[in-house]
């Protein structure tokens, strides 16, 4: 599993790296940043609920 944002949807709400730190940090600008190539087996359900959280949608997750 592959996680994106989409710096054109983000708009710096902070939710996802104050929920789940190990996937997501904040970036210089202010929006989110993902911090793994691919999500760790045992990450993968925060990832999705990271994505679900997201007010902006921005959160692309990628299941292959
Ligand atoms: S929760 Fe969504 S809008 Fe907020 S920083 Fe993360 S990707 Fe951006």
């Amino acid at each position: 599993m592959k996680i994106f944002i989409d710096p054109d949807k983000c708009t710096g709400q902070k939710r996802c790296f104050n929920l789940y730190p190990e996937l997501f940090e904040e970036a210089e600008d202010g929006k989110g940043r993902v911090l793994v190539a691919i999500v760790p087996e045992d990450e993968q359900v925060n990832a999705q609920s990271a994505a679900n959280a997201c007010p902006s949608a921005a959160i692309e997750v990628d299941d292959d």
